[in-house]
């Protein structure tokens, strides 16, 4: 055998629960070991574990996806009522997304794999629209009221010192609803420079788009804060890289993604983009074909599946059954991960490898050979349809 890949830095590997655990395992021993000397550190955020740890297990993930820039990460339960008996946990715990998010205050970027058997819903999408959501503020942190009957209601800001500044939001004919919503300027910024620093390293250009013609004040606040990162934190850099920046109105953004062929960032306020991603996701084809990458304003990056656990997959795997579940963003997630440690590292062999890891998963499908999932929408039909061992065996035999 030849030999095998070095790597001079280690990622973060974050192991996690169920059918994407089993399938961890699977894509290391036939797809990683065989060719890289894999270096990690290995972080076990299976249930039990975080459950043993009382979750530090997770807050030190995260702590070493900051440390070594590069984390690759498996599905996690969210534990719940059902999960804390089922497991026999001592507490619930929060999501570990959420957790490893709070501290590397991250932007999170939702791409689709996308292979020719499969077409969009849209037919003139050619590229895959990645979306990337800010996630923070806005309708998700708002005050909301019922108001019963007439009367004033007002926005009311007091300073340090005391000193109230007021705003009248409407003379209330009636009963009726109220809310505020808020965001701060550092968390506009750190979101438009985790769209830049993921654009520039994806060579895609940047699409944001707000209303800033009826919200003058706020959504103008987006507009004018994402517009000046870019002035003057990036538009060299982007200029290098061949990447622009576009600014339009949400409505003319979302007329442009339907008619276009993609091919670009699409930066959403949260709002827009919880509603967009999943307008993406399904336009684009199947959810286990969708990674979802989180970049912190530091550059640090972890790479992960944008799918769950698969449960009932896995059930069925623990009574004997060899499910057909697809291990695509999985495999993506760690090609992903190993590319960005290879860019750091200077390490163009194991920027090949991943590369070519892509190449013959991608090839696999599109000669027909796929899980279930894809042969519900392939077009031609599939030519064979396998369990997850077997067409892991099949993109080895092609790598
Ligand atoms: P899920 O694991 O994403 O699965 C939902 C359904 O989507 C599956 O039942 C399956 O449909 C299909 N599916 C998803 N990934 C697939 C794959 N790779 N191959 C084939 N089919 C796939 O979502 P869930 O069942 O709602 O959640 C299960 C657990 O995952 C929960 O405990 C939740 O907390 C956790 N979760 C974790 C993350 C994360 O760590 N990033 C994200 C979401 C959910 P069929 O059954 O029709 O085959
Ligand atoms: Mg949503």
């Amino acid at each position: 055998m030849a030999a095998r890949i070095s790597m001079k830095n280690p990622i973060a590997e974050i192991d996690g629960d169920e059918m994407t655990r089993v399938l961890w395992a699977l894509i290391k021993e036939k797809l990683l070991l065989p060719f890289v000397d894999l270096k990690t550190e290995y972080f076990d955020l299976g249930l039990p574990n975080r459950d043993a740890t009382n979750d530090e297990i997770t807050v030190e993930s995260a702590g070493a996806i900051q440390r070594l820039g590069v984390g690759v990460k498996c599905a996690t339960i969210t534990s719940n009522t059902a999960r804390q008996s089922e497991y026999n946990l001592k507490n619930l715990h929060p999501s570990p997304n959420a957790t490893i998010r709070a501290i590397l205050d991250g932007t999170v970027f939702r791409r689709p794999i996308t292979v020719s058997n499969v077409t969009p819903s849209v037919s003139t999408w050619k590229k895959p629209i990645v979306i990337g959501r800010h996630a923070y503020g806005d309708v998700y942190k708002a005050a909301e009221m019922i108001i019963p009957g007439k009367g004033k209601v007002e926005l009311v800001y007091t300073d340090e010192q005391g000193k109230e500044t007021r705003k009248t939001v409407a003379d209330m004919k009636g009963p009726g609803i109220v809310q505020g919503i808020h965001n701060l300027d550092e968390s506009i910024r750190s979101f438009a420079r985790a769209c830049f620093l993921y654009a520039i390293d994806e060579k895609l250009p940047v699409w944001f788009a707000t209303k800033d013609t009826i919200s003058k004040i706020y959504d103008g606040r987006f507009k004018e804060i994402f517009g000046e990162v870019y002035e003057t934190e990036f538009k060299s850099k982007c200029e290098a890289a061949g990447i622009s920046y576009f600014y339009t109105l949400i409505d003319d953004a979302v007329a442009r993604v339907v008619k276009g062929e993609g091919g670009f960032l699409w930066a959403c306020k949260n709002y827009d983009g919880d509603v967009m991603s999943d307008m993406v996701a399904s336009a684009a084809g199947s959810l286990a074909m969708m990674t979802s990458v989180l970049v912190s304003p530091s550059g640090a990056v972890e790479y992960e599946a944008a799918h769950g656990t698969v449960q009932q997959h896995y059930y069925r795997w623990k009574k004997g059954e060899k499910t057909s579940t697809n291990p695509a963003a999985l495999i993506f997630a760690w090609t992903g991960a190993l590319a960005k440690r290879a860019e750091l590292d200077d390490t163009p062999d194991l920027g090949a490898f991943a590369k070519k890891l892509e190449a013959a998963a991608l090839q696999t499908i599109e000669e027909g050979t796929m899980t279930g999932d894809l042969a519900r929408l392939a077009v031609p039909a599939a030519k064979q349809t396998l369990d997850s061992w077997a067409f892991i065996d099949a993109i080895a035999e092609k790598l």
